[in-house]
């Protein structure tokens, strides 16, 4: 476990994010707590929106996750679902699903028919994802004709989907349209065989910030209640519940031509190094050697090798006055730009680099 490394998230800025999004739709907000909650930590975070945000149903992407939160905190008043990696074809695996009446999200046929050719899971309600254009995981239009009748009786308790392409600015008829389109018809195959559909839902955070796909029963968003905006030019205005700080553990100057760490990588021009402890093992990129944040108006830029347990900061030579051992470093902090910044720097999402804090940073949790 790290000491000076950390990253302190607000639990205020959790339910600031959460309402505003409640705000934007009648449908009912079913978080995804997977990833541990996108690195934040899936018990103190499911806890918080169970317990303060009255939220009742909450989604994993495996069952040990959500065996992991029971587990915690089984007094945890929330339906979990389980929404792609289930496993339910293994006997054992049901087992757990109906001892915990947690629900699987069926994607493919020869699911199904484990669920309908298992006894014991003659109870568990039938939650079934549909390929709508995505081609990842779901059941085609045409798989979904031909299993209808077989639903006759039990019914579908919940219909969903997932979009591909939510975090691009919407257009009439373009792939997340087209995808809407196929998702009603699902519903109308299943309808027209007499199988009653309960429950519905599409959006994931692309989809709610552009208020697409509010008119279901629930509501999925993940990255938009942690943190950025899915969809630039940005219009959703949440905030980053997570500042992930570290600090300086030695400075030194540089020449130019001196090299740092390991391998050969010497410095461009005369600088100002700070070692921060913050390595792979604590965030799981080594892409971020390159990058440049801003830290008390300074610009500082990840430098050379980044090594386990540390990395260099390398910042102007003017710029050593205002730093010493044991100043604070923030790597993002609550405002988004910071953590959005960074990842598009580094050539990939702020998903990553959240699911990218790893088990040696401490979770530090404050409410406002
Ligand atoms: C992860 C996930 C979401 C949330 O996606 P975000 O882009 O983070 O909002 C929604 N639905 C499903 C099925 C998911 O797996």
């Amino acid at each position: 476990m790290r000491h000076s490394t950390y990253l302190e998230i607000n639990l205020s800025l959790l339910q600031e994010n959460y309402s505003k999004i409640q705000a934007m739709t009648r449908a009912r907000v079913l978080p995804m707590v997977k990833a541990d909650a996108y690195g934040n930590g899936i018990v103190p975070i499911s806890q918080f929106l169970v317990e303060e945000c009255q939220v009742e149903r909450l989604g994993c992407a495996t069952l040990g996750e959500a065996l992991f939160l029971f587990n915690q905190f089984p007094a945890l008043n929330a339906e979990m679902m389980v929404f792609s990696d289930t496993e339910i074809s293994n006997p054992e695996i049901a087992e757990a699903y109906k001892h915990y009446a947690i629900t699987p999200v069926l994607h493919q046929p020869s699911d199904l028919e484990a669920v309908l050719k298992n006894p014991s899971l003659k109870n568990i309600p039938i939650v079934l994802k549909v390929n709508t254009g995505m081609n990842r995981l779901g059941f085609t239009l045409d798989e979904l004709e031909k299993i209808s009748s077989r639903l006759k009786g039990r019914g579908v308790k919940h219909l969903m989907t997932h979009f591909a392409c939510s975090y691009y600015p919407l257009k009439n008829g373009d792939k997340t349209h087209r995808q809407m389109d196929e998702f009603k018809k699902a519903r109308k195959i299943l309808e027209n065989a007499g199988v009653e559909v309960e429950e519905t839902s599409v959006a994931n955070s692309g989809a709610i910030e552009q208020h697409f796909g509010l008119d279901e029963t629930f509501v999925r968003p993940g990255l938009m209640l942690y943190g950025p905006p899915s969809v630039e030019p940005k219009i959703w205005d949440g905030h980053q519940i997570s500042r992930f700080v570290t600090k300086i553990i030695k400075t030194f100057d540089v020449k130019k031509g001196t090299p740092v760490g390991y391998g050969i990588n010497v410095a461009g021009e005369d600088g100002f190094i700070a070692v921060i402890p913050m390595g792979y093992a604590d965030l799981s990129v080594t892409t971020i050697s390159g990058a440049e944040i801003v830290i008390k108006g300074h610009k500082a830029k990840f430098f050379a090798r980044v090594n386990m347990d540390m990395c260099f900061l390398f910042f102007h030579p003017s710029s050593a006055k205002d730093f010493k051992v044991g100043d604070q470093i923030e790597i993002w902090g609550h405002s988004n730009q910071t953590i959005s910044d960074l990842s598009s720097q580094m050539k990939t999402i702020p998903y990553h680099l959240m699911c990218g804090v790893t088990n040696r940073i401490p979770r530090i949790y404050k409410v406002k």
